[in-house]
Protein backbone atom coordinates (compact mmCIF):
# COMPACT_ATOMS: atom_id res chain seq x y z
CA UNK A 1 0.00 0.00 0.00
CA UNK A 2 1.39 3.69 -0.95
CA UNK A 3 1.81 5.81 1.75
CA UNK A 4 3.04 9.04 0.45
CA UNK A 5 2.60 9.89 -3.46
CA UNK A 6 3.14 12.26 -5.18
CA UNK A 7 0.57 13.55 -8.27
CA UNK A 8 1.81 15.35 -11.09
CA UNK A 9 -0.97 17.06 -13.30
CA UNK A 10 -0.19 17.96 -16.34
CA UNK A 11 -1.87 21.51 -17.84
CA UNK A 12 -3.91 19.33 -20.39
CA UNK A 13 -5.32 17.31 -17.47
CA UNK A 14 -6.43 20.48 -15.81
CA UNK A 15 -7.62 21.91 -18.88
CA UNK A 16 -8.99 19.25 -20.57
CA UNK A 17 -7.38 20.19 -23.63
CA UNK A 18 -9.67 23.52 -23.80
CA UNK A 19 -8.06 27.36 -22.72
CA UNK A 20 -9.05 27.66 -19.31
CA UNK A 21 -9.16 25.42 -16.56
CA UNK A 22 -12.45 22.89 -16.21
CA UNK A 23 -13.13 23.15 -12.85
CA UNK A 24 -15.97 20.64 -12.58
CA UNK A 25 -12.86 18.14 -13.10
CA UNK A 26 -10.69 19.77 -11.07
CA UNK A 27 -13.21 19.35 -8.25
CA UNK A 28 -13.05 14.96 -8.90
CA UNK A 29 -9.41 15.04 -9.03
CA UNK A 30 -9.70 17.15 -5.24
CA UNK A 31 -12.31 14.45 -3.86
CA UNK A 32 -9.76 11.72 -4.99
CA UNK A 33 -6.91 13.06 -3.23
CA UNK A 34 -9.15 13.69 -0.18
CA UNK A 35 -10.09 10.43 -0.04
CA UNK A 36 -7.12 9.43 -0.08
CA UNK A 37 -5.82 11.86 2.47
CA UNK A 38 -8.27 11.11 4.94
CA UNK A 39 -7.70 7.61 4.43
CA UNK A 40 -3.99 8.35 6.26
CA UNK A 41 -1.74 8.88 3.02
CA UNK A 42 0.08 11.75 2.22
CA UNK A 43 -0.77 13.61 -0.62
CA UNK A 44 2.03 16.07 -2.52
CA UNK A 45 0.61 17.66 -6.04
CA UNK A 46 2.85 19.18 -8.48
CA UNK A 47 0.50 21.44 -10.43
CA UNK A 48 1.27 22.51 -13.70
CA UNK A 49 -1.25 25.30 -15.41
CA UNK A 50 -0.07 28.91 -14.48
CA UNK A 51 1.18 30.12 -17.84
CA UNK A 52 -2.45 28.97 -19.27
CA UNK A 53 -4.17 30.52 -16.67
CA UNK A 54 -2.33 33.69 -16.89
CA UNK A 55 -2.98 33.98 -20.49
CA UNK A 56 -6.79 33.13 -20.04
CA UNK A 57 -6.94 35.67 -17.21
CA UNK A 58 -5.38 38.61 -19.24
CA UNK A 59 -8.13 37.62 -21.99
CA UNK A 60 -5.38 35.82 -24.46
CA UNK A 61 -3.29 39.03 -25.18
CA UNK A 62 -1.63 39.07 -28.13
CA UNK A 63 2.24 38.39 -26.79
CA UNK A 64 5.54 38.11 -28.52
CA UNK A 65 6.86 34.28 -27.21
CA UNK A 66 9.20 35.86 -24.98
CA UNK A 67 10.76 34.47 -21.98
CA UNK A 68 9.71 38.03 -20.10
CA UNK A 69 5.96 37.37 -21.32
CA UNK A 70 5.85 34.06 -20.12
CA UNK A 71 7.28 34.79 -16.94
CA UNK A 72 4.11 37.50 -16.80
CA UNK A 73 2.05 35.36 -17.48
CA UNK A 74 2.75 32.77 -14.88
CA UNK A 75 3.57 35.38 -12.48
CA UNK A 76 -0.24 36.28 -13.18
CA UNK A 77 -1.33 32.51 -13.34
CA UNK A 78 0.37 31.44 -10.77
CA UNK A 79 -1.70 32.91 -7.91
CA UNK A 80 -5.31 32.09 -9.26
CA UNK A 81 -4.09 28.67 -9.96
CA UNK A 82 -3.51 28.23 -6.18
CA UNK A 83 -6.79 30.26 -5.41
CA UNK A 84 -8.29 27.40 -7.46
CA UNK A 85 -6.11 24.64 -5.34
CA UNK A 86 -7.33 26.27 -2.23
CA UNK A 87 -11.04 26.73 -2.68
CA UNK A 88 -11.17 23.51 -3.72
CA UNK A 89 -9.45 21.64 -0.85
CA UNK A 90 -11.38 23.67 1.44
CA UNK A 91 -14.25 22.20 0.11
CA UNK A 92 -13.04 19.13 2.61
CA UNK A 93 -11.35 20.75 5.27
CA UNK A 94 -8.25 20.45 4.10
CA UNK A 95 -5.36 23.17 3.91
CA UNK A 96 -2.54 23.45 0.47
CA UNK A 97 0.90 24.98 1.04
CA UNK A 98 2.30 26.98 -2.16
CA UNK A 99 6.13 25.43 -2.93
CA UNK A 100 7.69 27.26 -6.15
CA UNK A 101 11.23 25.59 -6.72
CA UNK A 102 13.56 25.91 -9.19
CA UNK A 103 16.69 23.69 -9.82
CA UNK A 104 18.76 25.85 -7.77
CA UNK A 105 16.62 24.52 -4.84
CA UNK A 106 17.80 20.90 -5.35
CA UNK A 107 21.35 21.46 -6.44
CA UNK A 108 22.88 23.11 -3.74
CA UNK A 109 22.83 20.10 -1.13
CA UNK A 110 22.02 22.79 1.68
CA UNK A 111 18.79 24.06 -0.27
CA UNK A 112 18.26 20.49 -0.83
CA UNK A 113 17.96 19.47 2.90
CA UNK A 114 16.13 23.33 3.63
CA UNK A 115 13.24 22.38 0.90
CA UNK A 116 12.98 18.59 2.00
CA UNK A 117 12.53 19.88 5.86
CA UNK A 118 9.26 22.64 4.43
CA UNK A 119 7.75 19.72 2.45
CA UNK A 120 7.89 17.17 5.12
CA UNK A 121 6.97 19.99 7.33
CA UNK A 122 3.56 20.53 5.51
CA UNK A 123 3.11 16.70 5.73
CA UNK A 124 3.46 16.79 9.32
CA UNK A 125 0.80 18.76 9.90
CA UNK A 126 -1.65 17.27 7.65
CA UNK A 127 -0.56 20.00 4.76
CA UNK A 128 -0.99 19.21 1.01
CA UNK A 129 1.81 21.06 -0.71
CA UNK A 130 1.23 22.49 -3.79
CA UNK A 131 3.99 22.99 -5.94
CA UNK A 132 5.13 24.13 -9.24
CA UNK A 133 8.71 25.06 -10.88
CA UNK A 134 9.02 29.79 -10.07
CA UNK A 135 8.32 30.64 -13.35
CA UNK A 136 8.31 34.28 -12.69
CA UNK A 137 11.97 34.10 -11.96
CA UNK A 138 13.38 31.06 -12.85
CA UNK A 139 15.53 32.01 -15.92
CA UNK A 140 16.47 28.62 -18.33
CA UNK A 141 19.45 27.83 -16.87
CA UNK A 142 18.07 27.60 -13.28
CA UNK A 143 15.06 25.66 -14.33
CA UNK A 144 14.08 21.80 -14.18
CA UNK A 145 11.96 23.42 -17.27
CA UNK A 146 9.23 20.53 -17.24
CA UNK A 147 6.60 19.13 -14.28
CA UNK A 148 7.42 15.86 -15.01
CA UNK A 149 10.80 16.33 -14.16
CA UNK A 150 10.23 18.43 -11.80
CA UNK A 151 7.36 16.13 -9.68
CA UNK A 152 10.42 13.30 -9.92
CA UNK A 153 12.99 15.64 -8.21
CA UNK A 154 10.00 15.99 -5.40
CA UNK A 155 9.48 12.57 -5.47
CA UNK A 156 13.55 11.87 -4.39
CA UNK A 157 13.16 14.99 -1.76
CA UNK A 158 10.08 13.82 -0.36
CA UNK A 159 11.06 9.98 -0.29
CA UNK A 160 7.62 9.01 -2.20
CA UNK A 161 6.73 5.44 -2.71
CA UNK A 162 4.85 6.75 -5.88
CA UNK A 163 4.51 9.21 -8.47
CA UNK A 164 1.54 9.28 -10.76
CA UNK A 165 2.17 11.11 -13.86
CA UNK A 166 -1.43 12.26 -15.17
CA UNK A 167 -1.67 13.53 -18.74
CA UNK A 168 -3.90 13.30 -21.97
CA UNK A 169 -2.52 9.80 -22.36
CA UNK A 170 -3.58 6.73 -21.59
CA UNK A 171 0.00 5.71 -21.18
CA UNK A 172 3.02 4.83 -23.01
CA UNK A 173 2.41 3.10 -26.00
CA UNK A 174 4.07 0.75 -28.59
CA UNK A 175 3.39 2.97 -31.33
CA UNK A 176 1.96 6.06 -31.74
CA UNK A 177 -2.03 5.71 -31.13
CA UNK A 178 -3.55 7.99 -33.48
CA UNK A 179 -1.51 6.82 -36.53
CA UNK A 180 -1.02 3.30 -36.17
CA UNK A 181 -4.02 1.03 -34.99
CA UNK A 182 -2.14 -1.75 -34.08
CA UNK A 183 -0.26 0.25 -31.01
CA UNK A 184 -0.90 -1.34 -27.75
CA UNK A 185 -0.72 -0.27 -24.29
CA UNK A 186 2.72 -0.89 -22.36
CA UNK A 187 1.38 -1.92 -19.01
CA UNK A 188 4.70 -2.50 -17.23
CA UNK A 189 8.17 -0.80 -18.21
CA UNK A 190 11.11 -3.11 -17.34
CA UNK A 191 13.87 -1.46 -18.63
CA UNK A 192 14.20 2.41 -20.18
CA UNK A 193 16.11 1.58 -23.19
CA UNK A 194 17.40 3.08 -26.32
CA UNK A 195 13.70 1.56 -28.24
CA UNK A 196 11.72 2.91 -25.23
CA UNK A 197 13.13 6.53 -26.28
CA UNK A 198 12.46 6.59 -29.36
CA UNK A 199 9.07 5.27 -28.63
CA UNK A 200 8.36 8.17 -26.12
CA UNK A 201 9.37 10.41 -29.04
CA UNK A 202 8.90 14.35 -28.67
CA UNK A 203 5.97 16.44 -27.07
CA UNK A 204 2.69 15.59 -27.54
CA UNK A 205 0.47 17.86 -25.85
CA UNK A 206 -0.70 21.07 -26.83
CA UNK A 207 -0.45 23.60 -24.01
CA UNK A 208 1.97 22.02 -21.66
CA UNK A 209 5.64 21.66 -21.83
CA UNK A 210 6.30 17.77 -21.41
CA UNK A 211 5.49 15.22 -23.19
CA UNK A 212 6.16 11.52 -23.32
CA UNK A 213 9.81 11.99 -23.87
CA UNK A 214 10.39 13.90 -20.38
CA UNK A 215 8.12 11.51 -18.62
CA UNK A 216 10.36 8.71 -18.93
CA UNK A 217 12.75 11.06 -17.79
CA UNK A 218 11.44 11.88 -14.94
CA UNK A 219 10.53 7.90 -14.46
CA UNK A 220 13.68 7.48 -14.84
CA UNK A 221 14.96 9.17 -12.34
CA UNK A 222 12.16 8.80 -9.75
CA UNK A 223 12.48 4.99 -9.84
CA UNK A 224 15.88 5.01 -9.48
CA UNK A 225 15.42 6.35 -6.07
CA UNK A 226 13.12 4.26 -5.05
CA UNK A 227 9.76 5.10 -6.15
CA UNK A 228 7.39 3.44 -8.60
CA UNK A 229 6.04 5.69 -11.28
CA UNK A 230 2.62 5.43 -12.91
CA UNK A 231 1.93 6.88 -16.04
CA UNK A 232 -1.94 6.95 -16.87
CA UNK A 233 -4.89 9.50 -18.21
CA UNK A 234 -5.68 12.08 -15.60
CA UNK A 235 -9.73 11.81 -16.96
CA UNK A 236 -9.64 8.33 -16.54
CA UNK A 237 -12.59 7.01 -13.67
CA UNK A 238 -11.36 7.28 -9.81
CA UNK A 239 -7.98 7.45 -11.81
CA UNK A 240 -6.10 8.64 -8.59
CA UNK A 241 -7.99 6.27 -6.23
CA UNK A 242 -7.07 3.16 -8.19
CA UNK A 243 -3.47 3.33 -8.74
CA UNK A 244 -2.79 4.77 -5.23
CA UNK A 245 -4.71 1.19 -4.52
CA UNK A 246 -2.32 -0.61 -7.02
CA UNK A 247 -4.86 -1.39 -9.87
CA UNK A 248 -3.30 -1.90 -13.15
CA UNK A 249 -4.00 0.99 -14.78
CA UNK A 250 -1.75 3.31 -17.11
CA UNK A 251 1.85 2.43 -17.35
CA UNK A 252 3.71 1.43 -14.42
CA UNK A 253 7.53 1.25 -13.88
CA UNK A 254 8.20 -0.70 -10.68
CA UNK A 255 10.88 0.86 -8.49
CA UNK A 256 14.65 -0.24 -8.87
CA UNK A 257 15.53 -2.43 -5.76
CA UNK A 258 15.65 -0.87 -2.44
CA UNK A 259 15.35 3.16 -1.66
CA UNK A 260 18.50 5.32 -1.85
CA UNK A 261 19.89 6.81 1.02
CA UNK A 262 19.46 10.63 1.28
CA UNK A 263 23.03 11.17 0.38
CA UNK A 264 22.56 9.61 -2.93
CA UNK A 265 19.23 10.43 -3.56
CA UNK A 266 20.45 14.08 -3.66
CA UNK A 267 23.78 12.95 -5.91
CA UNK A 268 20.52 11.70 -8.37
CA UNK A 269 18.15 14.46 -7.94
CA UNK A 270 20.75 17.35 -7.64
CA UNK A 271 23.43 18.81 -9.50
CA UNK A 272 23.66 18.21 -13.27
CA UNK A 273 27.50 16.30 -13.74
CA UNK A 274 29.79 19.24 -13.97
CA UNK A 275 32.66 17.10 -15.59
CA UNK A 276 33.39 13.45 -16.93
CA UNK A 277 35.84 10.96 -16.28
CA UNK A 278 36.33 7.87 -18.02
CA UNK A 279 37.47 4.41 -16.54
CA UNK A 280 39.35 1.17 -17.46
CA UNK A 281 37.45 -2.28 -17.76
CA UNK A 282 38.90 -3.10 -14.36
CA UNK A 283 37.53 0.15 -12.51
CA UNK A 284 34.54 -0.74 -14.12
CA UNK A 285 34.29 -3.77 -12.61
CA UNK A 286 35.71 -2.82 -9.03
CA UNK A 287 32.91 -0.44 -9.58
CA UNK A 288 29.65 -2.16 -10.84
CA UNK A 289 30.48 -5.74 -9.73
CA UNK A 290 32.26 -5.25 -6.07
CA UNK A 291 30.46 -1.95 -5.18
CA UNK A 292 34.27 -0.47 -4.90
CA UNK A 293 35.59 3.28 -4.91
CA UNK A 294 36.74 4.62 -8.13
CA UNK A 295 40.71 5.38 -7.85
CA UNK A 296 42.80 7.54 -9.73
CA UNK A 297 44.66 4.02 -11.11
CA UNK A 298 41.46 3.39 -13.10
CA UNK A 299 40.78 6.71 -14.89
CA UNK A 300 42.03 7.08 -18.45
CA UNK A 301 40.52 10.74 -19.22
CA UNK A 302 38.90 13.51 -17.81
CA UNK A 303 36.45 15.72 -19.61
CA UNK A 304 35.25 19.37 -18.34
CA UNK A 305 36.53 21.78 -15.22
CA UNK A 306 35.02 20.70 -12.01
CA UNK A 307 36.25 21.27 -8.69
CA UNK A 308 36.78 19.05 -5.41
CA UNK A 309 33.01 18.03 -4.21
CA UNK A 310 31.22 18.59 -7.53
CA UNK A 311 29.42 15.68 -9.22
CA UNK A 312 31.01 13.98 -12.01
CA UNK A 313 29.40 11.44 -14.48
CA UNK A 314 31.70 7.97 -14.86
CA UNK A 315 31.98 6.71 -18.56
CA UNK A 316 32.82 3.14 -19.20
CA UNK A 317 35.83 2.22 -21.33
CA UNK A 318 32.66 2.36 -24.56
CA UNK A 319 32.48 6.29 -23.47
CA UNK A 320 28.61 4.70 -21.32
CA UNK A 321 27.63 6.68 -18.50
CA UNK A 322 27.72 3.78 -15.67
CA UNK A 323 27.64 5.86 -12.72
CA UNK A 324 27.42 9.72 -11.12
CA UNK A 325 29.66 10.72 -7.84
CA UNK A 326 30.87 13.55 -5.98
CA UNK A 327 35.13 13.90 -6.68
CA UNK A 328 37.45 14.18 -4.35
CA UNK A 329 39.75 15.81 -6.31
CA UNK A 330 39.34 18.46 -9.36
CA UNK A 331 39.26 17.88 -13.08
CA UNK A 332 43.26 20.11 -12.68
CA UNK A 333 44.39 17.69 -10.15
CA UNK A 334 42.68 14.14 -11.42
CA UNK A 335 43.99 14.91 -15.01
CA UNK A 336 47.26 14.66 -13.01
CA UNK A 337 46.69 11.91 -11.16
CA UNK A 338 45.21 9.56 -13.62
CA UNK A 339 46.47 6.20 -14.15
CA UNK A 340 48.92 7.18 -10.50
CA UNK A 341 48.78 4.13 -7.71
CA UNK A 342 47.24 6.02 -4.89
CA UNK A 343 50.21 6.32 -3.05
CA UNK A 344 51.50 8.48 -5.77
CA UNK A 345 49.03 11.34 -5.47
CA UNK A 346 50.99 13.32 -2.65
CA UNK A 347 54.06 12.59 -4.83
CA UNK A 348 52.45 14.49 -7.53
CA UNK A 349 50.68 17.25 -6.04
CA UNK A 350 52.08 17.98 -3.42
CA UNK A 351 48.79 17.25 -1.53
CA UNK A 352 46.34 14.59 -1.49
CA UNK A 353 43.07 14.26 -0.17
CA UNK A 354 42.62 10.88 0.02
CA UNK A 355 43.36 7.38 -1.56
CA UNK A 356 40.25 7.59 -4.09
CA UNK A 357 38.74 9.94 -6.75
CA UNK A 358 35.19 9.20 -6.04
CA UNK A 359 34.50 7.27 -2.79
CA UNK A 360 31.52 4.47 -3.00
CA UNK A 361 29.62 6.57 -0.24
CA UNK A 362 29.16 9.44 -2.67
CA UNK A 363 28.38 7.44 -5.74
CA UNK A 364 25.55 5.70 -7.43
CA UNK A 365 25.50 3.44 -10.43
CA UNK A 366 23.10 4.24 -13.00
N1 LIG B 1 5.36 25.24 -14.80
C1 LIG B 1 4.57 25.34 -15.99
C2 LIG B 1 3.24 26.05 -15.70
O1 LIG B 1 2.76 26.02 -14.61
C3 LIG B 1 4.22 24.01 -16.58
C4 LIG B 1 5.37 23.19 -17.00
C5 LIG B 1 4.86 21.90 -17.63
O2 LIG B 1 3.76 21.91 -18.22
O3 LIG B 1 5.55 20.90 -17.56
O4 LIG B 1 2.66 26.63 -16.58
Amino acid sequence: MYQRIVIKLGTSVLTGGTPYLDRPHLVELVRQCAALHQAGRDIIICTSGAIAVGRARLGFPDLAPTVTNKQMLAAVGQSRLMQTWEQLFEIYGLDVGQVLLTRADVEDRGRFLNARDTLQALLNYRIIPVINENDAVATSEIKVGDNDNLSALVAVLVEADLLMLLTDQPGLFTADPRTNPDAELIREVVAIDETLRQLAGGSISGLGVGGMATKLQAADIARRAGVDVVIAAGRAHNVIGRIAQGESVGTRFKALAHPLENRKRWILAGPKAAGQVVVDGGAMQALVANGRSLLPAGITAVHGTFQRGDTISILSPAQEEIARGISRYSSHDLAQIQGCQSDEISERLGYAYGPVAVHRNDLILL
